[in-house]
């Protein structure tokens, strides 16, 4: 028996139904930069997501760590894996605020695109080569690979996404960089909020990557439960885990403590930001952009504790010996091919050499140094070694 085939629907479809008043409403999109026909068989935001997705950088988090190394051991979590983790709170908080799912999901997949290889220690380092020549940070990165960087559809450089999902990316930004960016970088210059699904994907961003942190700080033997224990956002909840199940397995009980830590912040941020919505009564996005400070977040209490946690994890974990030595080693591997790619841009790929002559003749002061910024930024932790490797190591083959 044979079937017709099946038509693609003919109305545009869009993530607006069902939305807060303040929630961001795609029929009411500020657009893309180079103006494109709406797509036909998915709205607007789903189509930015996509993009996302696809995307090379997308692809490179996978092998790109927050703070520990890639090769350290395959459960750790990597930029993907914490991205997607991202994601999945953003959506979840997102759709009980009546938020627009779509758009928290896709400002969550590309928050750290612009990451450097060796997480933060890859970024200072970096910035710190950078400093003459207006500096790097991860953040306007992401901004870059967005809007630039990606080289992938005809019409266009980059992946040409809507103003929302490029106002979400934009987390910070300076007040002199604010100035070069445009419509994009007014928000900064008035201190003026993004949408609210910009403001929860940031907080989710920070939920996703403490309690990921302390379980990889457990696995990888540099932090313990006794020690976790000084925290109360910790105690509490395992406290109440040992309580119901004394006789529960270690690695199980983790698993249920920080499961717990995750709801227990979720069902704080969703309760104090229900709150400070109604008493704001914000009408539109409009009206939320408007407002001096964001109109969700954690109680104070709840602030608190992560404070705590926050600084736990900053003393035990990231300024741990063996994580330190991984630091130091991603400072020498990252400042050396910077001055040596910036003494002799021979030593760069042919294609990297005419991205640098490119933006030579659009700055000649910075363009060459932008462009070896942009080839290391978009390495992976394991690219980046190899690529010491080839320079450096005398024996290995170019
Ligand atoms: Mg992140």
């Amino acid at each position: 028996m044979t079937t017709a085939p099946k038509t693609h629907p003919t109305s545009k479809q869009t993530s607006d139904d069902g939305l807060a008043p303040y929630a961001t409403r795609e029929s009411q999109s500020r657009g893309r930069l180079v103006s494109e026909p709406a797509p036909n068989t998915r709205s607007e935001f789903q189509r930015d997501r996509d993009r996302i997705v696809h995307s090379g950088a997308f692809r490179r988090l996978e092998y790109k760590t927050q703070v520990f190394v890639n090769h350290e051991g395959d459960m750790f979590r990597t930029r993907l894996t914490h991205s997607i983790e991202v994601a999945q709170i953003s959506r979840s908080i997102a759709r009980v605020l009546n938020l627009n799912e779509v758009l928290s999901e896709t400002i969550a997949l590309a928050h750290d695109l612009g990451h450097t290889p060796f997480g933060h220690a890859g970024q200072d380092i970096l910035n710190e080569c950078m400093n003459d020549y207006g500096g790097f940070e991860h953040n306007l990165q992401s901004l870059r690979i967005i809007d630039e960087l990606e080289e992938k559809y005809a019409d266009f450089n980059g992946l040409n996404l809507t103003f929302e999902t490029r106002e979400g990316i934009l987390k910070h930004c300076s007040n002199s960089n604010a100035k070069k960016l445009g419509e994009l970088g007014q928000r900064f210059l008035e201190k003026r909020q993004p949408g609210l699904e910009a403001q929860l994907t940031n907080i989710a961003d920070e939920i996703a990557y403490n309690n990921h942190d302390i379980d990889d700080g457990l696995r990888a033997g540099l932090i313990s439960i006794d020690d976790l224990c000084s925290v109360k956002l910790f105690k509490q909840q395992h406290k109440a885990v040992m309580k119901k199940y004394p006789k529960l397995p270690e690695k199980r009980a983790i698993h249920e403590i920080i499961r717990r830590m995750i709801n227990a912040q979720v069902s704080d941020f969703l309760q104090t930001s229900t709150q400070t919505l109604l008493k704001a009564a914000p009408q539109s996005r409009e009206d939320v952009t408007q407002q001096q400070q964001p109109l969700v977040g954690f109680s104070d209490e709840m602030r608190a504790m992560n404070q705590e946690l926050k600084q736990f994890l900053r003393r035990n974990l990231y300024r741990h010996y063996r994580v330190h030595r991984m630091t130091a080693k991603a400072a020498i591997i990252i400042r050396s091919l910077f001055d040596a790619f910036l003494n002799d841009p021979l030593l760069l790929p042919p294609e990297q050499q005419q991205h640098l002559h490119s933006l030579e003749e659009k700055d000649p002061d910075t363009g060459s140094a932008r462009g070896i910024a942009d080839y290391i930024a978009g390495m992976t932790d394991r690219y980046a070694i190899r690529e010491y490797e080839r320079i450096f190591n005398a024996t290995e083959l170019t």
